[in-house]
């Protein structure tokens, strides 16, 4: 495997701040499939939050926030949730929550959000060491592997003690992969093992439930605590939850403090997260529905330039691989995010798509509210046309 992850931040950066790439300018149909964090509140969102009953949260006295962590706690099966302003942070106070002694290990995939994409948080501001173990393609890992990580002949002065599993589901970086419930009860039945707690990294939960058409409680019934965002494609402007039991939410209301996360009138928010707890969970559908007709057309009309496996496709996160030295996948993107004269004078329009590379030739590709159907379409025309493009081109 590349060690060029370590390459997004810098895409990144150009994709969201480079002048021909903003997703607002210009006069031609924009689809963002950066990510699923762009979508917008909707009119009802911004209905509910316009006249929500609010209150100092610090105080436990925001009405509108307690009904979210009342309805979250029942959503996830679990005794208490806690709202919190972001993923990364529902994330820490958790693994602060579950690592109390400092300088203990917490077992996380080399692939996992909490080890690539938060700054290394754990260790940077909780004090707790991270041990790895390698993400298999779906999301899982090996549990011989697993089990043999695990650092359980504490107080040999050499090691540390592992405190903690985190798993995360939907797998981000393995494009949206759902983990099979087997796997989450075996993963359980070595934490007990040896007395472990699992965390789970659930940002995308609920895509994960819906894709399994089950309850998110049946996911979570293999976890001590979880983190949801709210901001992704449930369509909230700000906001996840975290959810544990009773002891373990009331340790994290502490270090939400401590962290400057302890917000006041923070009903305005929770008021969207209602809705996104009740109303757009069901909608998730039409996003894996969307990224799998996506997937196929690419399987269908950009084979071979562009590879794609469509059976792996299970939520709203596509990865696909430029597999063609016509083309870098910076390139790539570059020309789906642009248009010439010449796409305006063939097709009759102009349609920018964004996305990003993710590693290597792989480009991430991620579904939202704000993308429809007609827009997938749109997107696999324009893939067709900067495919076609690229291959009259001679190298
Ligand atoms: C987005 C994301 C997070 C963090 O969420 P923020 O709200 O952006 O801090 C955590 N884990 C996974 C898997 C994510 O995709």
């Amino acid at each position: 495997m590349r060690s060029g992850l370590l390459r997004l931040p810098a895409a990144g950066r150009r994709w969201y701040r480079g002048s021909g790439h903003r997703a607002e300018a210009g006069p031609h149909r924009v689809i963002d499939l950066r990510s699923d964090t762009v979508s917008r509140p909707g009119a009802a969102m911004r209905a509910a939050m316009g006249s929500a009953a609010v209150g100092d949260d610090v105080y436990g006295e925001d009405p509108t926030v307690n009904e979210l962590q009342r309805r979250a706690a029942q959503l996830f099966g679990m005794e208490a949730a806690l709202f919190v302003p972001t993923g990364t942070m529902g994330n820490l106070i958790s693994v602060m929550c579950h690592c109390w002694e400092r300088g203990t290990e917490l077992i996380v995939g080399d692939r996992a959000h909490i080890h690539i994409f938060e700054q290394g948080g754990g260790a940077q501001i909780a004090g707790v060491h991270s041990r790895v173990v390698k993400n298999l393609p779906d999301g899982t890992f090996d549990l011989n592997e697993l089990e043999s990580n695990i650092r359980h002949d504490y107080p040999d002065p050499h090691v540390t003690r592992t405190s903690l599993i985190c798993l995360e589901n939907t797998h981000n970086v393995k494009g949206g992969r759902v983990l099979p419930l087997p796997f989450l009860q075996e993963v359980r039945e070595l934490a007990d093992t040896y007395k472990l707690p699992i965390h789970m990294d659930g940002a995308r939960l609920m895509n994960a439930a819906v894709a399994l058409r089950v309850p998110a409680s049946d996911i979570l019934q293999h976890c001590d605590s979880v983190s949801l965002c709210l901001s992704k494609g449930l369509g909230s402007p700000v906001g996840s939850i975290i959810g544990g039991r009773k002891d373990f939410i009331e340790r994290a209301v502490r270090l939400r403090k401590v962290l400057g996360g302890g917000m006041r009138q923070a009903g305005v928010l929770a008021a969207a997260g209602l809705i996104s707890i009740s109303d757009m969970v069901d909608r998730l559908e039409e996003d894996h529905r969307n990224a799998r007709t996506f997937a196929q057309g690419i399987k269908m009309y950009a084979t071979p330039f562009c590879e794609v496996d469509v059976d792996t496709v299970e939520t709203n996160i596509l990865l696909f691989t430029i597999n063609s030295p016509r083309a870098t996948a910076e390139e790539f993107c570059r020309r789906m995010g642009e248009v010439s004269e010449e796409e305006v004078a063939e097709t009759g329009r102009g349609v920018r798509v964004l996305l990003f590379p993710i590693y290597g030739h792989i480009l991430r590709a991620v579904w939202h509210l704000d993308v429809s159907e007609e827009d997938t379409r749109l997107a696999l025309g324009k893939l067709q046309f900067v495919v076609n493009k690229l291959e009259q081109r001679s190298t």
